[in-house]
């Protein structure tokens, strides 16, 4: 059986800050089943994720890894159910999650994907809370953090995917936290939601070194970049003694070819800060135990799952361009069929 599949497709390499009209909404005609002796997986997409990550692969430069084509079908993680099947490894009615795209059906060769244990929680946790947003948080934190009870935590885009999970594992582990983000909205609820110890909007502030040394006037041990630029700049400026910084993103570079960081080299030596970049699919041995750890919590009430989730394949490029505009209040999904 033939279908059309509705897929999100850029016209042109975008440079800069993405818009919506720089997407278009492609059909092509999708076949149901599979060819006698191939090893394919037709999915049909339930949730997609929507991940800052993407613009880097969208510029006419290209960036590490590869480089989306305009027209071409856009790769990301999310969860669907097999339609059928020649992959041993999954058959029809079975939830997979991992690399499928922004379309309405997927075609697979099984890489980067894995047949999903919904563990009765909701589809869209496996993408976000429990997908590689989750993991983000949980590698970057713990294992390059190596954060101890009682220490100094500094998160930025803290109403974010990543962010607010990185919040609340330190919060749980007895660390003193504080976030930033960039509404009074979002504050609130990082304080008030999520228990962060405080929380500050960014975009209100003149002086980041000096909101940095109001809230710690401890100094930072552990600072989790989000966003890169200024603000890395002013964490580096408060770190205590063996801080230490995971560089998980640099959102606020991706966007603006002349912003780079600058950073105190002699802060950074007589301090012994170390700073660590990282690529979350490196840390796949971490995900039994992430997982484990992290659906104790949601079921104990001691995780709050935050998501944003917009509905259908035509939402994809407004849900896409508004993650740069900060109207993401948590992990930004978007549904594209019922079950
Ligand atoms: P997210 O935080 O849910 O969404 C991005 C947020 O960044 C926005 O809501 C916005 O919040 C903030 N933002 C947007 N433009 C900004 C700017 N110019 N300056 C400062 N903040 C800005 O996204 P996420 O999926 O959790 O990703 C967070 C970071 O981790 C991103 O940099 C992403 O690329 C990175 N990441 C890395 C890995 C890895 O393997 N290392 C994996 C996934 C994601 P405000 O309203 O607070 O500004």
């Amino acid at each position: 059986m033939e279908v059309i599949n509705r897929y999100v497709a850029i016209k042109a390499q975008i440079d800069g800050v993405p818009k919506e009209s720089d997407f278009e909404l492609k059909n092509q005609k999708f076949s149901l089943s599979i060819k006698r002796g191939s090893k394919d997986i037709i999915i049909k997409n339930l949730y997609v994720s929507i991940d800052p990550y993407h613009v880097n692969q969208m510029k006419t430069t290209g960036t590490l890894g590869r480089t989306i084509v305009p027209g071409e079908v856009i790769s990301s993680y999310g969860v669907g159910k097999v339609i059928a099947s020649g992959n041993p490894r999954f058959a029809k009615g079975d939830y997979v999650v991992g690399n499928i795209s922004w379309g309405e059906y997927s075609i697979s060769k099984g890489f980067f994907l894995r047949k999903l244990d919904p563990m009765g929680l909701p589809l869209s946790y496996h993408i976000g809370v429990l997908g590689l947003s989750g993991l983000s948080a949980y590698v970057g934190f713990f294992d390059i953090c190596k954060p101890k009870r009682g220490e100094n935590v500094f998160v930025s885009a803290a109403s974010g995917s990543i962010g607010n999970l990185v919040g609340q594992y330190a919060k749980l582990l007895g660390c003193y936290v504080v976030g930033c983000a960039g509404s009074p909205e979002k504050v609130q609820l990082i304080k008030e939601k999520l228990g962060f110890d405080e929380a500050f909007n960014y975009k209100e502030e003149t002086d980041l070194n000096l909101a940095l040394q109001r809230y710690f006037p401890n100094g930072i041990d552990i600072y989790f970049d989000n966003v890169g630029a200024e603000m890395l700049e002013a964490a580096i400026s408060n770190m205590n003694l063996y801080g230490r910084v995971a560089v998980c993103g640099a959102i606020s570079e991706y966007t603006d070819s002349k912003k780079h960081v600058k950073l105190d080299m002699l802060s950074i030596i007589y301090r012994r800060i170390t700073i660590q970049g990282f690529i979350t699919p490196d840390y796949m041995n971490l995900f039994p135990e992430f997982v484990s750890k992290t659906v104790d919590y949601i079921r104990a009430g001691k995780i709050h799952v935050l998501e944003d989730v917009m509905i259908g394949i035509e939402s994809v490029p407004s849900a896409f361009v508004g993650v740069f505009h900060g109207n993401n209040v948590g992990k930004r999904i978007v549904k594209i069929s019922d079950d």
